[in-house]
Formats: structure tokens, C-alpha cells, sequence
């Protein structure tokens, strides 16, 4: 099948049947189809859509690319779960949720990315604990999920290739931003690693990919529709990332402040903006765990959820699974964990409300310091980040820490104190409050 015929049908408008999309997949591969060929469809997806039947033969196309996972025989001990995010700042619910999900019964071979534009990524983030291992071969991986019960690891080579190169293709061609391209992306890669059951948290708001609920209900629907018409048991939370999810944003910092919540140290368990990450955490866990069949019903699944929580269930499970991946042996009580060597305080100019909060300005703050990669394959300074940062509508007088910055050296804090205050407005009065759980979308 000509690659130009295919590029002609979706140009003019038409619904591409499986065999063409097969033909656009094998080709993405195999090389037969070249970068502008496959930018060229991708632009014609951007502007023309596909529906419900294209988006979902794409997934599976792209699924069927690499290996696909297959955990039968692995002598597992539950159903396999997992969770995606579509990125956030300070988003650390993953290195919760996978040890919580492990303590209630479920498995999570968690496969995760790196930092992307603003956002944090998972890998990053576990990469600041010494000899974290995020490529442990195939033996270790398994002894790990067996073990602990969860596993949070980088994607092998292997798995959707396809995806890696038309991703690579759309990034560089302004292809990005569609909601089915991006559907098939997530989702075929979720389905390579064999999972039975995910649960989504579709990020809304000025920290989000998706600023606008509008945007953000298009993208959850069409993820849990296409998911559901693969096979995949899935459901989406709509989430608001209109402020930074806990107090922290930053490698280093949000694994300490992961770790306080598992130790349930007082100070985490007091605090309001940890609470939200708690409680966003512990949602997103109990509908994954009812949609994996762990629970008979949602109530009880959030009882275990945080029973597994707050009785250190889920600490042991996260202390077994970095041990077993390489890092520290006691990483609840001695996780070495680097420090920024200046630490800064960004002052408020003067006394009010903190107003709306650029949070794409503070992610973007932590990625100026080092935090996150301005090229592909760059190393991250795992120390760097913000600590401390205020809410919307906070009281504060002038003077008083809208955030802390942790930086590698006096003149990075310089630049980020100047980026977060000007992210930070103080205003006279609060801006609206926005819910955390926005909406659940349930296919
Ligand atoms: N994340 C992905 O994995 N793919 C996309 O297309 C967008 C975000």
C-alpha cells in the first residue's frame, strides 16, 4: 500500500481503514515510511481527526509493534494495575500509589517516562535515590514485582517502537497536540506492558498539557473510550493542576516528601497541600483497585487504601522496592538523598492573597535550575527544585516565603527567585478555589 495513498485518503477527510492504518504502523517500523511521510499523516490526523474505530485500531497497531508483556506465567500474585498521568508539577502520586496498590493485593510493573516540557517525570524522580536502577533486566524485574509487589521502571526498547519514532516526528513537526495521536501514544504503551485494569488522571489547569476542563474531558474521554474498545479496563479522574501538587516540585525534594507521608511523619500528616496530594493519591487508588477486582466495592478499596497508607503497608512495599532495585537498603530512614548546596526564599513583595498561581512558570523554574532537561538525554541535578510553595489564596504578610528555591549555585537561585515571584502573584483578594477532583469519566 502506498504511503501517499493513505496520507491522500486522511488529507481529503476520510475515515483510514485498519489495513491502512496497519500499513502506517508496519511502515513507521520498519523505516519504509520516511519522517516527512509520517509527519505528513500526522499533520493530516491533527487537522482532519480520526473517530472512535481509527484511534482504536491506531492503539492496537501501534500495541502489536514491540513486544507486548505477557505476566501469565510469571507467578505474579494479583491482577496487573497501573495508573497514568498526563503530567503535572509536583506530581509524585505515582511513588505512592504503586506501593499502596501493592499492599492492597494488586501488581504494578509501573512503566514510566522522564520529565516532558514542564512536567516532572517518575524515572527522574527515583533516579535522585544512589543506585536506583530504572533498566533492571528481565530476572531482577521479576523478582522485584514478586517481592514488593510493584515496579517502577523505565520502557525497554522494545516496547512500541512505533510510538518512539512517530513521537520524535511529532515533536519536531508541531504534531502533538491531537487528541487522538495522543491517546494512541499513552494507551499503546500501556497496553505493551500487559495490565489489566488503569486508572488515568487527566491533569486540568494552568500546570496541565489540557488548560481548560473542555480539553481535558475530550482527552479522558477519548482515552477510557479507546482503552475500553482495546479491552483495557479503564476509567479517568479529571484532576485540577492549578497549584503544585504537594509542597514540592523538584527531584530530590518530592521523593523526601513522598517519604514523610509513607513515615506519616506529623508534620506531613498536618499539612493542607500534602493532604491534597493524599487525597488525590488515595482516590486514584481505590477506583483502580475496584476496577482491578481487588474489592467488591469502592468504599471498601479506599478503606484498604488507606489502611495500607497509614499503617505503613505501602512504606514497607516502597522501602522492598527500592532495595531490590538497587537503591538505598533502608530508604524510609536513610534515603541519601543530595541537597541543593543554596537555598533562597522568595519573599512576598507585600501583603495579601497569593493569587493564580503561572504553575507552568514554576515547572519551568525547575527545569531552568536543572531540574529538568533543556535536551534530549541531558543529565537532571536531582537536588534542585522548590520547597515550601503556597497555595492560592494563602494569607501572607511581606516578607513572608511564597516558596523556598534549592539551587546549585547563588546565581541559578537568583534567576528562579525572579521566576517564581513573578509566577506567584500576591493579590487583595483570593482567587476562586478550584476542587481537586474535578470529574470522573467512566467510558
Ligand atoms: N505522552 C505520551 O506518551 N504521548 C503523547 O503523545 C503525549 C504525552
Amino acid at each position: 500500500m502506498l504511503p501517499q495513498e493513505v496520507i491522500r485518503t486522511k488529507r481529503d477527510g476520510g475515515a483510514l481503514t485498519p489495513a491502512q492504518i496497519d500499513a502506517f504502523v508496519q511502515g513507521l517500523t520498519s523505516g519504509r515510511w520516511s519522517d516527512g511521510q509520517a509527519a505528513a499523516l500526522a499533520m493530516a490526523i491533527v487537522l482532519r481527526g480520526m473517530d472512535g474505530a481509527e484511534t482504536v485500531a491506531l492503539t492496537r497497531a501501534m500495541t502489536r509493534s514491540g513486544s507486548v508483556l505477557d505476566w501469565r506465567d510469571a507467578g505474579l500474585h494479583g491482577p496487573v494495575l497501573d495508573k497514568h498521568s498526563t503530567g503535572g508539577v509536583g506530581d509524585k502520586v505515582s511513588l505512592l500509589l504503586a506501593p499502596i496498590i501493592a499492599a492492597c493485593g494488586g501488581v504494578v510493573p509501573m512503566i514510566s517516562g522522564r520529565g516532558l516540557g514542564h512536567t516532572g517525570g517518575t524515572l527522574d524522580k527515583l533516579e535522585a535515590l544512589p543506585g536506583y536502577q530504572v533498566d533492571p533486566p528481565r530476572d531482577t524485574l521479576l523478582a522485584t514485582l514478586r517481592e514488593a509487589g510493584c515496579a517502577i521502571v523505565g520502557a525497554s526498547a522494545n516496547l512500541a517502537p512505533a510510538d518512539r519514532r512517530l513521537y520524535a516526528i511529532r515533536d519536531v513537526t508541531a504534531t502533538v497536540e491531537s487528541v487522538p495521536l495522543i491517546t494512541a501514544s499513552i494507551l499503546s504503551k500501556k497496553l505493551a506492558a500487559g495490565l489489566r485494569g488503569l486508572v488515568l488522571d487527566v491533569k486540568v489547569g494552568s500546570g496541565a498539557f489540557a488548560p481548560t476542563l473542555a480539553q481535558g474531558r475530550a482527552l479522558a474521554a477519548s482515552l477510557v473510550r479507546t482503552a475500553q474498545g482495546t479491552g483495557l479496563p479503564a476509567l479517568a479522574l479529571l484532576t485540577d493542576m492549578n497549584r503544585v501538587l504537594g509542597r514540592t516540585a523538584g527531584n530530590a525534594l518530592e521523593v523526601r516528601e513522598v517519604l514523610a507521608l509513607l513515615r506519616g511523619d506529623a508534620a506531613a500528616a498536618a499539612d493542607t497541600e500534602i493532604g491534597r496530594l493524599r487525597e488525590l493519591t488515595l482516590a486514584l487508588a481505590a477506583e483502580l483497585l475496584f476496577l482491578g477486582g481487588c474489592h467488591d466495592s469502592a468504599p471498601a478499596a479506599r478503606a484498604a487504601a488507606e489502611a495500607a497508607l497509614t499503617g505503613g503497608a505501602a512504606a514497607d512495599r516502597l522501602a522492598r522496592m527500592v532495595a531490590r532495585l538497587g537503591g538505598p537498603a533502608d530508604v524510609l530512614r536513610d534515603p541519601q538523598l543530595p541537597a541543593a548546596p543554596v537555598q533562597r526564599a522568595v519573599p512576598a513583595p507585600r501583603a495579601g492573597c497569593l493569587g493564580a498561581i503561572d504553575v507552568r512558570a514554576l515547572g519551568l523554574a525547575v527545569v531552568a535550575l536543572g531540574g529538568g532537561r533543556s535536551r534530549p538525554g541531558a543529565a537532571v541535578d536531582p537536588r534542585v527544585g522548590l520547597s515550601a510553595v503556597l497555595a492560592p489564596g494563602a494569607a501572607v504578610r511581606a516578607g513572608d516565603p511564597l516558596a523556598v528555591v534549592h539551587a546549585g549555585s547563588p546565581a541559578d537561585a537568583e534567576l528562579a527567585v525572579h521566576a517564581v515571584a513573578a509566577a506567584m502573584p500576591v493579590a487583595d483578594a483570593r482567587p476562586p478555589q478550584t476542587p481537586l477532583l474535578l470529574d470522573i469519566v467512566r467510558g
